[in-house]
């Protein structure tokens, strides 16, 4: 129930886990994050035009009718992990940072049973079911957010978006130590483990998102985000590799 506004504000965060402070603020404006929830964030739905206009069709919205933006309006579509079903971006700024943090949420079911799993594996990719979002089982709620002990190394959050606020982004890179996620990408939070491995065995921050990037794929207007992405996410590593030292 915390507020976007509390978490970035909190002194722990902001010494802790600068790359989620910067990321919260980096999203909507003041008065959206003094408003939005952690868990609400967390769940926000996509901006895909087309779930939003019932007189078109989306496979989302209506299983089975059709996905708009396959050959409409895709320049915010994802670039990975998309499916013939819907290419549609998650844009929570806080969860990209929360992957990079390796965070697990913690969820109360109807019947009190409670559990706990990696943030990273909370959204699910589109596949033929892109009405299923979550893994959360109907009626569960988020009561918590963990976050371990950050590794060793920079963190910083980068996004790129067409105005400097009030904008979802058109894509995101969060690094904290070595782990690296990628935001408004994909149909979730994008774990980077293809860079990660790439990095840990000496490639440079370009040649290591340039891997992250290989299956990466253009739906016609948003074939610019895999270099958008390609540069941000390099610059961003090398950023936390400047703080590190
Ligand atoms: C104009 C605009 C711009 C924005 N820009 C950005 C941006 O750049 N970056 C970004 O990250 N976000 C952005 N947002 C999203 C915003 O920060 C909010 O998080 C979002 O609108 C959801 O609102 P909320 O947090 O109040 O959640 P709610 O609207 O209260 O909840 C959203 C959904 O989650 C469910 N839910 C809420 N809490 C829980 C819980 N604990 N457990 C289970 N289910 C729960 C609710 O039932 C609902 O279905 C933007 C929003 C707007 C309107
Ligand atoms: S990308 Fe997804 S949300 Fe957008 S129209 Fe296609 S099915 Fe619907």
């Amino acid at each position: 129930m915390a507020t976007n506004s509390q978490v970035a504000a909190d002194a722990r965060v902001r010494s802790r886990f600068p790359v989620l402070a910067e990321a919260i603020v980096a999203g909507g404006s003041p008065q959206l994050r003094n408003k939005a929830s952690v868990g609400g964030n967390l769940l926000q739905r996509t901006r895909c035009a087309y779930f939003y206009d019932p007189s078109k069709p989306c496979n989302k919205r209506e299983p089975g009718s059709g996905c708009g933006a396959l050959e409409g309006l895709n320049r915010n579509s994802a670039i990975l992990g998309a499916s013939h079903a819907c290419i549609a971006t998650h844009v929570s700024d806080m969860a990209v940072a929360l992957v990079a943090l390796d965070a697990d949420v913690e969820v109360l079911s109807p019947t009190g049973a409670e559990r706990r799993f990696p943030l990273m594996e909370l959204h699910r990719l589109p596949g033929e079911t892109p009405h299923l979002e979550t893994h959360l089982a109907p009626g569960e709620l988020i009561t918590g957010v963990i976050v371990p002990k950050a590794a060793e190394g920079g963190q910083v959050y980068r996004k790129a978006r067409d105005r400097a606020s009030f904008a979802a982004g058109l894509a995101s890179v969060a690094v904290a130590g070595g782990r690296i996620a990628l935001g408004m990408v994909a149909h979730k939070p994008w774990r980077a483990a293809d860079a990660e491995a790439a990095l840990a065995g000496g490639a440079t921050a370009e040649e290591a998102i340039a891997a992250e990037l290989a299956a990466a794929s253009d739906n016609g207007r948003n074939g610019f985000k895999i270099t958008l992405t390609a540069r941000l996410g390099a610059a961003a590593i090398d950023q936390a590799r400047g703080r590190a030292r």
